[in-house]
Formats: C-alpha cells, sequence, structure tokens
C-alpha cells in the first residue's frame, strides 16, 4: 500500500533554484517506486486551488496553470503536460460523497504550481495521470482531515495522495533575502513542536494548532498552506515519518512527511 505524502512546495522557483529541497524532490519519485511500486495516478491536494466546498478536476491531459507572475522567463517556459484521469475524479468524487463531502468536477481546470512544481522534479516525464482536489481554507485543519479519510482506500488502489503546501508560510516577512539566509528562530521552534506532535501522533494537538504551537499565526497568517498536511495525514496510515527538512530564505520551512 503506498503511503500519502506531505510537501512543502516553496517558492515557484524551487525547479529553476539549487537548493537541499529541489535535492529531495528530484529524488521522491524514485524512492517512492523503489519502496511501494510506482503509482498508477497521483491525487494531488494543493494549497493554491481554493474553493467553497471540494471541487475536483477532470480532463484527459492537464493544462499548466502559471499561477504566479514576475519570476524570469525560463519558469514559463516550463510545462508539464501530464495525463488526466477521468474515471480517478469520479471515484474521488464518490469517495467524497460517501464521506458527506459532496463535491464538484472541473472539465477544464489543469495544474497549479503547487501540483506540477514539485511533480516536475519528481517525476519530471509527466508520464503518471495526476488529478487535483480543491481545498476549502475557510473550513479548517478537521475538515481537511475527514477529506483525507475518505481518500484513504485509493492507497490501496495505486494511487498517491500527494498534499502539496508548505511548512511554515509567512511570506510577509519575503525582503529578497538568499535562499540560504539564516532560518529565523520563530519558523525553527513552531516546525519542531509540529514534528514533535507528529511523531508523538497528537492528532488533537495538531487539529488545534493555532492555539497550542508557537507562533502558529504568524507561520501562517491563512491556513491554506498548511491544510494539504491534514489531507496527506486523514489519506495516510498512523505513522508519520519526516522525509526531509531544510528552511529557505529563512522563512520557508520545506519539511516533507510520509504517512504510512
Ligand atoms: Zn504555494
Amino acid at each position: 500500500m503506498l503511503p500519502s505524502i506531505f510537501i512543502s512546495h516553496g517558492s515557484p522557483m524551487l525547479p529553476l533554484t539549487d537548493s537541499p529541497a529541489r535535492d529531495f524532490m528530484s529524488g521522491l519519485g524514485a524512492a517512492i517506486e523503489v519502496a511501494h511500486g510506482r503509482p498508477r495516478a497521483i491525487l494531488v491536494a494543493s494549497a493554491h486551488w481554493e474553493t467553497g466546498t471540494p471541487m475536483v478536476n477532470s480532463v484527459a491531459r492537464n493544462q499548466t496553470i502559471y499561477d504566479f507572475r514576475g519570476f524570469p522567463k525560463a519558469l514559463y517556459d516550463l510545462s508539464y503536460p501530464a495525463p488526466g484521469d477521468p474515471a480517478l475524479a469520479e471515484r474521488v468524487s464518490d469517495l467524497l460523497c460517501a464521506a458527506g463531502l459532496p463535491s464538484g468536477i472541473d472539465h477544464a481546470r489543469g495544474l497549479d504550481h503547487g501540483a506540477w512544481n514539485p511533480l516536475l522534479l519528481a517525476w519530471p516525464k509527466a508520464d503518471i495521470p495526476v488529478v487535483q482536489v480543491s481545498v476549502q481554507s475557510h473550513l479548517g485543519p478537521a475538515h481537511h482531515l475527514q477529506l483525507g479519510q475518505a481518500l484513504a482506500p485509493l492507497r490501496d488502489e495505486g494511487v498517491l495522495v500527494l498534499g502539496s503546501g508548505s511548512w511554515t508560510h509567512d511570506l510577509r516577512r519575503f525582503r529578497g533575502q538568499a535562499i540560504d539566509a539564516p532560518e529565523s528562530p520563530d519558523v525553527a521552534a513552531f516546525s519542531e513542536w509540529m514534528d514533535t506532535a507528529l511523531a508523538e501522533g497528537r492528532r488533537c494537538d495538531l487539529l488545534t494548532y493555532r492555539h497550542k504551537a508557537p507562533f502558529a499565526e504568524q507561520q501562517h497568517p491563512t491556513e491554506e498552506h498548511l491544510l494539504p498536511l491534514y489531507v496527506a495525514m486523514g489519506a495516510g496510515g498512523p505513522r508519520a515519518r519526516r522525509l526531509h527538512s531544510s528552511a529557505s530564505y529563512g522563512i520557508l520551512r520545506m519539511d516533507a512527511y510520509a504517512f504510512e
């Protein structure tokens, strides 16, 4: 059975900027295939698709969405034309409905950069079908845990459930600092609290992280970049294993976890 995975996608420049996180993402596809076999499809819950109620995309082939502005042309030259998977989209929609989370189907939307940016590194051939499911930022962690739990059967069907967000995401403090700038102590404090809570299986503390974790509201002024964690947590097995940890620009932790 496949694990579910949470990854931090970082800046849209991730594929073009040398960093420990890029190295990690570049090896993730091969590592998963060695340990668990090749996924037949990937379902991504990305922070960059926010809707009022759950939505699933169903297309023959995914367009690459350039949902960012002001980056170098080289970034817009990249594309990730992975096939879609309408049958999987329908299966996802059925699973969500059975769990009391009725969803809509979007027949036009492709992949936002929260999905294609890391997948370009992990599976550069873009030959595994990809489907996205949206997040509902106003509904918080418990809703996304429930959403993930509804998707758990997919792991037994060869589908990799991938939550793509950011372990910390206070972009208000981005001032053009270098990617290897020293990590802010509050970023480290929040990250280690979350890591310990995951390692100890303190699910209720994680669901109420905003009230309990140090500097939580500072790291996540809005929640959408952390919510994919709860989708992965809900879909996955009980054991959380940290796959990667690094900081970029001093403020963005790039941590990744497997739930197995
Ligand atoms: Zn993002």
